[in-house]
């Protein structure tokens, strides 16, 4: 089995740290209108009141600009920001660490905050609450505990498994924020300000084609813009038009909806094996040899805002859309054949 090509997914990679092309300030952050809108109020309220900003969740798939709003927080609240992840901190003394370290209302970023390890959970629950820490000291019968004050600060937690959050820490975010998918319009302006940004010289509808085939995800537009662009300087004379960028990204392997091979691989071993399903996440994730975690976080959000499968209480199912777009013709509904078939 061929390995998804690692361009196609939304999980990050080294050359993603690109700096210069990371919106700064909400002003320069295209879509996710409403969040930024709710946003813009609670910066503006906590600056005026000198308070630290409510602790603030966001959820959605990866690639997103979960991070991306954590970091323009901080800056439009001035402060600093410190930036650590859940499978990080392994025990309740890394978090203490860095609490104890924060300033004055400033911002400490915790992404893939539902893998925390309870003990370092239990540890966040009143230092979130009340700006303070209970540490244990010592073992045995002469243990005991101190409690430590904390500067106010504010917790942005990012997570793209809202359903494996504890409801505890669930309810202590004040904010929380769904982000989704990108419209075609905005990963448009945000391949085209990118262009601008590189230097890259754009024609025609080039953007929009990349657009088109970003599946919603401004971290996927930014790496096949820089594909893209390496195909026009050595094909294309330097410039991207849509005939460019169409048979760059064909020859990359991502079809006309963005849907690369290991999305089709799962269309099809629906449609070929399973009759276009139910079929259970289980089975398709022993089938396609990936986690079930895999499916759930990075294949299927895309597939089923698509409209090209289904989830039902038997398991998942194809739509008719993802029947047209494999070219297959769809099978008579299962239930049809024995209600009037015999
Ligand atoms: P997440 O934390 O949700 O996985 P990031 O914040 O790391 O996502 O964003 C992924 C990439 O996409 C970054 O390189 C970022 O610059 C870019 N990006 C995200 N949102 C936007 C946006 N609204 N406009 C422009 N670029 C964006």
């Amino acid at each position: 089995m061929t390995e998804p090509d690692p361009t196609l997914r939304p999980d990050p990679m080294p050359e993603d740290r690109d700096r210069a092309l990371r919106p700064q300030m909400l002003g320069d952050f295209i879509g996710q209108a409403e969040a930024r809108a709710n946003l813009r109020v609670f910066i503006e309220s906590a600056r005026s009141r000198g308070e630290a900003m409510d602790h603030t969740l966001f959820h959605g798939p990866p690639g997103l600009g979960k991070t991306t709003l954590a970091q323009i927080m901080a800056r439009e609240l001035g402060v600093g920001f410190r930036m650590t992840s859940g499978p990080v901190l392994a025990k309740a003394g890394d978090l203490a660490a860095i609490l104890t370290n924060l300033e004055s209302r400033d911002v400490l970023f915790i992404d893939e905050i539902h893998r925390l390890n309870p003990a370092v959970e239990e540890v966040l629950y009143p230092a979130m609450e009340d700006y303070e820490l209970d540490l244990v000291i010592g073992e045995g019968p002469a243990a005991r505990t101190v409690r430590i004050e904390l500067q106010p600060f504010t917790l942005v937690g990012a997570t793209t498994r809202l359903g494996l959050l504890t409801t505890p820490l669930r309810d202590r975010f004040g904010i929380p924020t769904r982000l989704n998918f990108y419209t075609i319009p905005e990963l448009e302006t945000i391949v085209a300000n990118n262009a601008t940004k590189l230097g890259v010289r754009m024609e025609g509808d080039g953007a929009l084609e990349i657009a088109r085939r970003s599946r919603g995800t401004p971290r996927i537009a930014g790496r096949l813009l820089r594909r893209v662009v390496d195909f026009a300087i050595v094909e294309g004379g330097g410039v991207v038009t849509r005939a460019l960028a169409d048979s760059s990204l064909t020859r990359l392997g991502v079809d006309s909806l963005g849907l690369d091979g290991a999305d089709r691989r799962y269309l099809t071993l629906m449609a070929e094996n399973y009759s276009g399903g139910p079929v259970g996440i289980e089975t398709l994730a022993a089938a396609l040899s990936e986690s079930r975690d895999a499916l759930e976080e990075v294949v299927e959000p895309y597939l089923l805002q698509q409209g090209l499968i289904q989830r039902t209480p038997r398991g998942r199912m194809l739509a008719q859309k993802a029947w047209a777009h494999l070219g297959l013709p769809m099978p008579k509904a299962p239930g049809q054949g024995d209600l009037f078939g015999k």
